[in-house]
C-alpha cells in the first residue's frame, strides 16, 4: 500500500464527494465497516437473505449474528415488513443490499433504521455509479461499501472501498486495516511505515495494494463507457423481452440505475438446469443470483423457517449475459435464444 491507493482514495472521494477508503475486498469493506461502528458478538445485524453469501460472511466474521430476512418479490431487496418483526435488543444494524444496482427504497430503509436506532451499511457492491433520487449513491448514507472484484461495475482486480461521512469509523477502519497499526496509513502513502507505533484493537491485513489501486484509476476513467453501455444493453434486453409473457423484468429506470447484472424472473421455472444448458449449447452463459443465505449449513436457523419469497424468488431467477465487451448484437441473440427455448420446453 502506497502512493496510489492514495490517488484512487482521493479520485474516489472527488467522485462521492466524501472520504472515501480502499481496502482488499468488498468482503472486507463491509466486515471493517461493521466492526467500526462496534459490532461484534452477540450482536445481530439484519440483512436480506438472497445475496451474495460475502454479506453474509461479513457479518459472521465480527461474531456477530445475520438475521435474514425476506426479500421484496417486485425488485428483490429486503422487505422491512419482516426486517421489522425480526428485530430484538441485541438488533445493531441493517444492511440493504442494492440487488443488481437498483437501490429500492431507501428512504424507507433509513426511516426504519432511524425507528429503530440502527446503523445502516450499504452494500453497494452491484451499485456504484447508481443514483437514488438524483443523488449518487455513496454521495449520501451513513455507511457505503463497494466492490471492485472482477465483474463488478469497475474492477480494481480485487478491492473494496468505504464511503462514509462518520470521521470516527473512516479513523477506525484506516488502523484495522493495516493489522491495528496506529496512524500507519498516512505513513503508507508516501512511501514509508511506522516502526515505532501501538496497537489497540484487533484488526486485518486488509489494506489495497498500489497494483489493485493502479487498476482501478485506469477503471474509473473508463466508467462513463462501461456506464452507458451497461445501461442500454439492460434496456435493450427490456424491450427484446417486453412481448413475452413469461417472462417478468424488474421493472426500474436505467437512467438513474447502472446495473451490475440483468436478472429476468421465469414464474414456474422448473426446469431451469434444462433451460441453461440449452443456453449453453448456444455459447451463452447464464447465472443464478443467489441461493437464499439461510439455507446454508452455517447460517441456518429455524427462526428463519418463515421465509418463503427469498426461495420462490430463487427459483425462478435468471441471470443473463451483462458486461460492456458485449454488443447489440450479442445482446439481441441471447433474447431471442432465450424467447425460443422458453417457447419449446414446458418449463
Ligand atoms: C461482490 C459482492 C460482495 C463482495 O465483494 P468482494 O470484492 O468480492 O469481496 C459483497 N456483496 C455483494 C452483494 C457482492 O455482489
Amino acid at each position: 500500500m502506497g502512493e496510489e491507493v492514495k490517488v484512487f482514495e482521493n479520485k474516489l472521494t472527488n467522485f462521492f464527494g466524501r472520504q472515501s477508503l480502499c481496502v482488499n475486498s468488498g468482503t472486507a469493506a463491509l466486515q471493517l465497516s461493521l466492526q467500526s461502528i462496534g459490532v461484534g458478538p452477540g450482536d445481530e445485524v439484519l440483512i436480506q437473505s438472497l445475496t451474495y453469501v460475502a454479506s453474509f460472511q461479513a457479518i459472521s466474521a465480527t461474531g456477530a449474528k445475520p438475521i435474514a430476512c425476506e426479500v421484496n418479490p417486485l425488485n428483490l431487496t429486503i422487505d422491512l415488513n419482516d426486517a421489522q418483526k425480526k428485530i430484538t435488543s441485541k438488533t445493531k444494524a441493517i444492511m440493504p443490499m442494492h440487488y443488481s444496482g437498483n437501490p429500492g427504497n431507501l428512504e424507507s430503509i433509513y426511516n426504519f433504521a432511524k425507528k429503530n436506532k440502527l446503523r445502516v451499511i450499504e452494500d453497494a457492491a452491484h451499485a456504484f455509479g447508481s443514483s437514488y433520487k438524483d443523488r449518487l449513491i455513496g454521495s449520501f448514507g451513513d455507511i457505503v461499501c463497494f466492490s471492485f472484484d472482477g465483474i463488478k461495475n469497475i474492477t480494481s482486480g480485487e478491492g473494496g472501498c468505504i464511503v462514509s461521512s462518520d470521521n470516527k469509523v473512516i479513523e477506525r477502519i484506516k488502523d484495522s486495516r493495516l493489522l491495528g497499526v496506529e496512524k500507519d496509513s498516512d505513513k503508507r502513502y508516501s512511501g514509508q511505515r511506522s516502526w515505532e507505533f501501538d496497537v489497540k484493537r484487533q484488526g486485518w491485513r486488509y489494506h489495497m495494494s498500489n497494483i489493485m489501486a493502479a487498476i482501478g484509476i485506469e477503471q474509473l476513467k473508463k466508467f462513463d463507457i462501461f456506464a452507458k453501455k451497461r445501461q442500454s444493453f439492460a434496456k435493450q434486453y427490456d424491450q427484446l423481452f417486453s412481448g413475452n409473457k413469461k417472462i417478468k423484468i424488474l421493472k426500474r429506470d436505467y437512467n438513474n440505475v447502472v446495473p451490475h447484472i440483468y436478472v429476468v424472473i421465469i414464474d414456474n421455472l422448473k426446469k431451469r438446469d434444462l433451460l441453461r444448458k440449452k443456453m449453453i449449447e448456444k455459447e451463452i452463459q447464464t447465472g443464478v443470483h443467489y441461493a437464499p443465505n439461510h439455507l446454508l449449513t452455517f447460517f441456518k436457523d429455524n427462526s428463519f423457517n418463515d421465509i418463503v419469497n427469498a426461495k420462490i424468488m430463487y427459483d425462478n431467477i435468471l441471470t443473463l449475459p451483462l458486461h460492456p465487451d458485449l454488443t447489440k448484437k450479442d445482446i439481441t441473440y441471447v433474447a431471442k435464444n432465450l424467447n425460443i427455448f422458453l417457447n419449446d420446453i414446458e418449463h
